[in-house]
């Protein structure tokens, strides 16, 4: 009776003690029926209930979904899970680091750490290491495995193979013995599992290990299994944020506490806890397999763009500058070459409406001789158009030949010279326009350099009308106007250079002639001196007939005519005289509505040797016609050459 109260007594201060407790709520993590996981797990609750006063423990086994919604809540204080998910819910709900971190047994062995394995067939080629994977078929149960696909695949991303797209990958879902039946049948060349899988077929008797060759095995100290990846801590034990400190520290102190190896543990199927292992390989894992918190790209604030890329920031922003300065230089400057491209436009519109309106033509040479620009004045003197002209050699098509008719080479034309020594020429030239008139010109030629190179500008000026003017100009000034015979200036002048020509060719046979009309006053007194003019012009052409071709004719003045024989004997001037004054005596000139008759004397000469000049043969002439006048008019009389030795003779006709 008294045992019976003490332990009622006991059960109400228990409960009283319940009763008034604060409620822990632990979620766990299960995949097996809640109500089988739950049980697994009770031991541990009791144990923590035991361990700590003041509040009341209790545990709930939660798939993933609604474990992550009682997190998320808020509605449990602690929580096991998996390293994985344990790294997603840090990241989503700022979960603490762990406490503990759990030692499971596994395959009849405990350890705080696992990792994966890659193997083959045993007999398997080509295939030695992890990075002959590539383009090869892999077995994994699934791609949610940590130790069964996500540890290898980590494994083979660091040698640059992503096995979602470098392999072909078969999942063949849980148990892992699924894996190693395919690559020992074929369907895989090579398989991913945990560690440990592979030794506890074999305890079992399922596999030889023989029959399979692991990768890139790995040695650990105190790791007992196969290894070809890194290791990673096994399920870790960690408070929500916000329990309270002390609940956490006494918390972590009782699962430390908890005898390894001891009844609650084998009853719990686990070794015990142990400090907490490093979860960052984990969250590395994750974060570089970009699965989930992972699997979205991450969110760049400025700042941590400024933290990671301070100097690739600040030579990108210098970079930047530079180049908007210079995009901004570059921009005044168009703008400038814009202004001065206008000025010059306007410039060139200038200069080729100048050349358009110009009378003078010109056209231009490139550095080869090629024309390459002429204006329209040139065009139409020339008769070509610009198309015959652009590109051609000028001087072949307007310069070929000289104004008598003889070959023009192009070295001898002035502006082939110019060409050649750059200096500026003005000639007088002929051009040959298309139509094969040849038209004399002032030519300018002026070379000329731009864009480095050097051409030519020749300016040209037809001047045909200036030659007909000055050969006018110079007749009008050597004839005599009444009769338009040569007036004495011309004559003499003339005489001169028969002269010349005669003593240089030693040929001194020539004569000299003068005549006078007898009593010319009288007819211009009697009939007037329009009638006087008549008479003037009918002895010019008298003459005019009567000398021979190269024979020189002058009117000296008045009535006053000379005659200048050339290649002609004393005898035969004689004769010719003879014969004029006959042919003067013998005509009537029609004037004032009759017939005038008139008569004249004629004084002639030869040409001697010692005559200095023609004058002197003329004052000779003068003096035989002096002699007619006085003798009686209407007579020819001769004057001989006065020869060293010899007297004046005199011979005298009628
Ligand atoms: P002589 O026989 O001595 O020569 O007598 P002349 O009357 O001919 O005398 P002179 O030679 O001295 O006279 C020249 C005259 O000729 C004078 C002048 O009036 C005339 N005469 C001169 N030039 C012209 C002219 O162009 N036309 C005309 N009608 N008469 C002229
Ligand atoms: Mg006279
Ligand atoms: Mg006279």
């Amino acid at each position: 009776m008294r045992l019976r109260v003490f332990a009622i007594v006991a059960v109400l201060l228990a409960a009283g003690r319940v009763l008034g407790a604060e409620p822990v709520h632990i979620g766990i993590l299960g995949f097996r029926p809640a109500a089988e996981e739950q049980l697994r797990w009770q031991p541990l609750v009791d144990y923590l209930n035991n361990k700590i006063n003041g509040f009341r423990f209790d545990c709930q086994v939660l798939g993933y979904e609604t474990l992550e919604n009682a997190i998320a809540e808020r509605s449990v204080d602690f929580v096991l899970t998996n390293p994985g998910h344990y790294v997603l819910m840090t990241h989503r709900n700022g979960m603490s680091s762990p406490l503990t971190t759990l030692v499971p047994i596994e395959h009849g062995r405990a350890l705080s750490s696992f990792g994966g394995v890659v193997f083959t067939r045993a007999e398997q080629g080509g295939i030695r290491h992890l990075a002959d994977l590539r383009g090869r078929t892999i077995a994994a149960t699934t791609i949610g495995s940590f130790g069964g696909y996500q540890a290898q695949a980590r494994a083979l991303l660091e040698l640059d193979i992503r096995v979602s797209e470098d392999a072909r990958l078969i999942q063949t879902g849980m148990p892992h013995d699924r894996v190693v039946a395919a690559v020992l049948d074929g369907k895989a060349e090579a398989g991913f599992v945990r560690s440990g899988v592979l030794e506890a077929m074999t305890r079992e008797g399922k596999l030889d290990l023989r029959r399979i060759r692991v990768l890139d095995p790995r040695k650990v100290p105190d790791f007992p299994f196969l290894l070809t990846t890194a290791l990673y801590p096994e399920w870790p034990f960690a408070a929500m944020p916000g329990v309270d400190g002390d609940l956490a520290r006494q918390v972590a102190a009782a699962l430390l506490a908890l005898p390894h190896d001891g009844n609650l543990a084998r009853r719990l199927n686990i070794r015990g806890f142990n400090i907490p292992s490093d979860y960052e390989p984990v969250r590395a894992t994750l974060e570089a397999l970009r699965l989930p918190p992972y699997d979205t790209a991450p969110v760049f604030t400025v700042s941590d763009i400024w933290e990671k890329y301070r100097w690739q920031a600040v030579v990108g922003a210098a970079l930047v500058g530079v180049i908007t300065l210079l995009s901004i230089w570059l921009g005044l400057l168009n703008r400038r070459l814009a202004v001065d491209q206008r000025q010059l436009d306007r410039q060139a519109q200038a200069w080729l409406g100048l050349l358009t309106a110009m009378g003078e033509g010109v056209y231009g040479l490139d550095s080869y001789g090629r024309c390459s620009f002429v204006n329209p004045a040139a065009l139409a003197m020339l008769g070509f158009t610009a198309e015959e002209l652009i590109g051609e050699d000028v001087h072949a098509l307007i310069h070929h030949h000289r104004e008598d008719g003889t070959p023009y080479p192009s070295e001898e034309c002035p502006v082939s010279k110019t060409r050649k020594d750059a200096q500026v020429r003005h000639a007088e030239d002929w051009f040959i326009a298309k139509d094969g008139t040849i038209f004399p010109v002032a030519v300018t030629i002026a070379p000329v350099s731009g864009d480095g190179q050097r051409g030519i500008v020749v300016v040209f000026r037809d001047i045909s009308e200036h030659r007909r003017l000055e050969t006018e100009l110079r007749e009008e000034a050597a004839t005599d106007a009444l009769t338009e015979l040569p007036n004495r200036r011309y004559f003499l002048a003339e005489a001169e250079r028969h002269v010349a020509r005669m003593v240089r060719s030693e040929e001194h046979r020539a004569a000299v002639m003068m005549l006078d009309l007898d009593h010319f006053k009288i007819i211009n007194d009697t009939h007037g001196h329009a009638a006087g003019d008549e008479v003037l012009r009918h002895l010019a052409s008298l003459l005019r007939e009567i000398l021979r071709k190269g024979d020189l004719v002058g009117r000296l003045g008045g009535e006053e005519f000379a005659v200048l024989q050339i290649n002609a004997s004393a005898e035969e001037a004689l004769q010719l005289a003879e014969r004029l004054r006959q042919r003067i005596e013998a005509s009537a000139v029609p004037a004032g509505g009759r017939d005038l008759h008139y008569t004249a004397s004629i004084g002639v000469t030869s040409m001697a040797a010692s005559d200095a000049s023609v004058r002197a043969a003329l004052q000779r002439a003068d003096t035989a016609l002096y002699r007619a006048k006085r003798l009686g008019r209407n007579r020819v009389e001769w004057e001989m050459p006065v020869a060293p030795s010899q007297n004046t003779a005199r011979i005298t006709s009628r």
